[in-house]
């Protein structure tokens, strides 16, 4: 795995015929355990280096040279899995885009991944800012002035949030407004987590038989991963320096 230098992917998938054998390994895979297909950005020209000699594949993950082992997160929850790669096969014709041109699909898909594909879920913000105005009222925290204000800070993010939406609705590919997006909705939706938990209070902190905890604790847990995936909020930052502002390059060594 490489994290954020994804260019840095040090999978294999090397050619034999009509199929590729891959070698490596991924840790975070959502859903991993549960999956039947995954997508694989593995290194399939010998010897290239960075962006160059990527291949995008989807891999049948119901096969023996594939191992799947579930990560425990603090939720409770195995949304997440490490994902072993040992001689598994990936059909020649199971791949998406050219051969070695892998990175350009990649980046497609995470424009899609960081913007559009994540529209629906301002429905699912709107349902969880409802949830904690409720409590509020009903545990007095409405009276505070400081949570009034985060309240109605939270409720104008989502306005602005719901117009950056339809900006990118309104163009074909992903543009700048993508960029922008990922960053403000993940740093909004951490915000929403923490005040979730300064309204309910100890009531927060209170699981059920099975040791999970209520909804909006859950929210406030997994709102801790919304500036990692996808793309850390410091990525982001360099995106948007770079794509969409058109500074110099970072620095790398
Ligand atoms: C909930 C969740 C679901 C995920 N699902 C998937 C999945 O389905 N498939 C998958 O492949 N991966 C998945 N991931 C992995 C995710 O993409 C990585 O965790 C993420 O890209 C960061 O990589 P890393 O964890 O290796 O951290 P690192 O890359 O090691 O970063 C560590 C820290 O250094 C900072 N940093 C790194 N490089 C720079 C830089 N150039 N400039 C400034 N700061 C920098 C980062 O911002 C971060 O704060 C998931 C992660 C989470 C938390």
């Amino acid at each position: 795995g490489a994290g954020s230098d994804l260019a840095n992917v040090s999978t294999r998938a090397v050619r034999d015929g009509d199929i590729y054998r891959i070698e490596g390994q991924k840790i975070w895979t959502s859903m991993g355990a549960i999956a039947d297909w995954c997508f694989v950005l593995a290194r399939s020209e010998p010897g290239s280096k960075g962006r160059s000699g990527l291949s995008f594949l989807l891999v049948d993950m119901r096969q023996p040279g594939i191992d799947v082992r579930s990560i425990r997160q603090m939720t409770g929850d195995e949304e997440f899995a490490e994902v072993f790669f040992d001689g598994a096969v990936a059909q020649v014709r199971d791949r998406v885009g050219a051969e070695g041109e892998g990175w350009q699909v990649a980046m497609a898909l995470l424009g899609f991944e960081r913007g559009i594909s994540t529209l629906a879920q301002q429905m699912h913000f709107r349902t969880e800012l409802d949830e904690i105005i409720a409590a509020a009222v009903a545990n007095g925290c409405s009276r505070d002035p400081l949570i009034r204000q985060r309240i109605a800070r939270a409720h104008s993010g989502l306005a602005v949030m719901r117009v950056n939406a339809l900006r990118m609705l309104a163009s074909e590919t992903p543009g700048p407004e993508a960029l922008t997006y990922k960053l403000y909705w993940s740093r909004w939706h951490s915000d929403l987590g923490e005040l979730a938990m300064d309204v309910l209070g100890q009531a927060a902190e209170v699981y059920d038989a099975d040791g999970r905890p209520g909804a909006l604790t859950n929210m406030h847990l997994m709102s801790r991963a919304d500036t990692i995936y996808a793309g850390t909020d410091q990525i982001q930052r360099n995106l948007i320096a770079e794509r969409g502002l058109g500074l110099p390059r970072e620095a790398r060594g």
